[in-house]
Parts: C-alpha cells; structure tokens; sequence
C-alpha cells in the first residue's frame, strides 16, 4: 500500500470506482475517463510502479484476468487491446502498474 497511490486507495474502498472483477490479488475497473467504448483497467492488489518492478507470478496473474474479462464481456469475438504505460516518455500518470483493456470499436493502428 502507497499512501499516495490512488489505485492503491480504490482497492482500499477509500475512493469510489466501478469494479467490474476482483479476486485475491487483482482488481478490474472501469477506466474513468474511457478512450474507447469500453475501457477497464487491470491492476494487482500490490502497488508497484510498473512493468519494471513486477515480478513473473504478478505479470501472469494480470495476463489471466485479462483473459477471463475479455469472454466475461464478450470482447474476445472482434478482439480488444491491452497496452501498459511505463515511464515519462509513455506518458504513465499513475505510478501503480496497471494494464489499459480498450474495446468496442475498431481500435487505431497508430500507436503514436
Ligand atoms: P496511464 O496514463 O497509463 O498512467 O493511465 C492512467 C489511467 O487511469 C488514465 O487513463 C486515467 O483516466 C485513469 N484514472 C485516473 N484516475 C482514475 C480513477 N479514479 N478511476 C478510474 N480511472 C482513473
Ligand atoms: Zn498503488
């Protein structure tokens, strides 16, 4: 828990959010400013930076949510988009890793 981290104080219920999956070590919400039709974010109970400092069994626990949630809401027909920020040049605001799950429309090529 980072007292600063706003991820870590929606998993703590100390701010509100839109949870749409929560297990023993990770939480899925509804991005509050979606870029797409739906827009969710998976986070590990655990605060930690990003990719950088997550370890295997962290890394594969978010992989198998993302999974499970793509069927749950039916976004694995047309398919969906998983990206994770990391860093200052990826423009990553919150420093609790998280992985963005974009779907409901035909998404961009572009990535830049
Ligand atoms: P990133 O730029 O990858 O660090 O993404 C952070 C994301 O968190 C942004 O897409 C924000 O819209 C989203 N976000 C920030 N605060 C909240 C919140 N309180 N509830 C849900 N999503 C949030
Ligand atoms: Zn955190």
């Amino acid at each position: 828990m980072d007292e600063n981290c706003i991820f870590c104080k929606i998993i703590n219920r100390e701010l509100p959010s839109s949870i749409v999956y929560e297990d023993e070590n990770v939480l899925v919400f509804k991005n509050i400013e979606p870029q797409a039709p739906i827009h969710l974010l998976v986070i590990p109970k655990k605060h930690m930076r990003n990719v950088l400092e997550a370890d295997e069994e962290t890394i594969s626990k978010l992989f198998i949510v993302t999974n499970k949630i793509a069927k749950e809401q039916g976004i694995d027909k047309d398919g969906f988009r998983v990206l994770t920020n990391c860093g200052k040049n990826a423009g990553q605001t919150i420093d609790h890793l998280h992985f963005h799950i974009l779907a409901g429309t035909k998404l961009e090529e572009k990535m830049i």
